[in-house]
């Protein structure tokens, strides 16, 4: 079953957010265009190779996609962590293009596309590291379990090389239509029950309530400041942010658009962007509204938990963090 099941990481939408926000022109534009690009093609890959994952559902595995734990002060993260009674295993997915060769003495990868080569940290390493990590972390929990690691090529039209000699790069790179049999063999080399079902019911428990997500503020980590982030209402249909709040609609002074709700996207990349929480004051300013009245309605209508009353209340963000 899936314990854990995978969210849209909240860099994404962060960085979503801010792309839509900032100007055009900005000059850190491109470096963060560049970022999101790797991001989403690698959270496709997740998704693809989930698909398959999700053929394991049948059996005794318990699936968890995105676990982050923490060992002593360093916290890590787990792609997707398939756990059973007999093993547990470390999948890391990856989803490059063109050619890959993993390079056994220097321990990288090495990818080509079109003209140009480029060196990655080995995906082998990221992943053997994580099954340490999680060895450790089992162990504070009085947890022995043998263990194995896989790491899973999403793009099927890419061309997987390696060094002859890499051992590893053999048994442990594949794709992701194999992951079904790798796993069962596995299953049969770890024939022996390490856990009992209520050992390993105890263990997701923890490990639920262990998970850390990450917190990740898109204006620091880009060293932007607030002042550079466009504030206003988003028109959908041209683009440009300043619409104006009249008889209940939302219209756009430059293509006479209307809208209904589009200052749902603007309060939703608020709290991506800016805080977690919201005044009354603050939604005025960053939706360029007169009215503090048809703030609170507005905000009202959107259900969102609050602390305080009247002038004093604070709203706040539903789930992401
Ligand atoms: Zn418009």
């Amino acid at each position: 079953m899936i314990v854990m099941e995978r969210v849209q990481p909240h860099r994404i939408l962060k960085n979503e957010a801010l792309l839509r926000r900032l100007s055009k022109i900005h000059v850190k534009r491109p470096l963060i265009e560049a970022e999101q690009g790797k991001r989403i093609a690698g959270y496709q890959g997740e998704l693809a190779s989930d698909y398959y994952v999700k053929k394991l559902l049948q059996k005794e595995y318990l699936i968890f996609h995105g676990l982050r734990l923490q060992n002593a002060d360093d916290f890590f993260q787990i792609d997707t962590l398939i756990l059973s009674t007999k093993f547990f295993l470390i999948l890391e997915v990856k989803n490059y293009t063109g050619t890959i060769y993993f390079d056994f003495k220097h321990k990288q990868l090495i990818q080509h596309v079109n003209e140009s080569e480029k060196a990655y940290l080995c995906p082998i390493l990221q992943a053997k590291r994580q099954q340490y990590e999680f060895t450790n972390w089992l162990k504070e929990q009085k947890i022995e379990l043998p263990s194995e690691f896989l790491v899973a090529i999403s793009n099927p039209s890419t061309i997987i090389k390696s060094d002859p000699q890499h051992y590893e790069a053999h048994q442990k790179v594949v794709r992701p239509q194999e992951l079904v049999d790798k796993i069962n063999t596995f299953s049969k080399q770890y024939a022996k029950d390490k856990l009992t079902s209520s050992e390993l019911k105890k263990v997701t428990k923890i490990l639920l309530k262990k998970h850390v997500p990450e917190s990740y503020d898109a204006l620091d980590y880009y060293k932007i400041p607030e002042t550079d982030v466009m504030t206003g209402v988003q028109c959908p249909e041209c683009g440009v942010f300043g619409m104006k709040r009249i008889h209940g609609t939302w219209y756009c002074p430059s293509c006479k658009a209307k809208h209904k709700d589009e200052h749902i996207q603007a309060i939703h990349d608020y709290f991506l962007l800016i805080n977690s929480t919201i005044t009354n004051k603050k939604l005025c300013e960053f939706l360029h509204l007169t009215s503090p009245y048809i703030a609170s309605r507005l905000l009202a209508k959107m259900n969102l938990p609050y602390t305080g009353t009247k002038k004093g209340r604070v709203y706040m963000q539903k789930g992401i963090t």
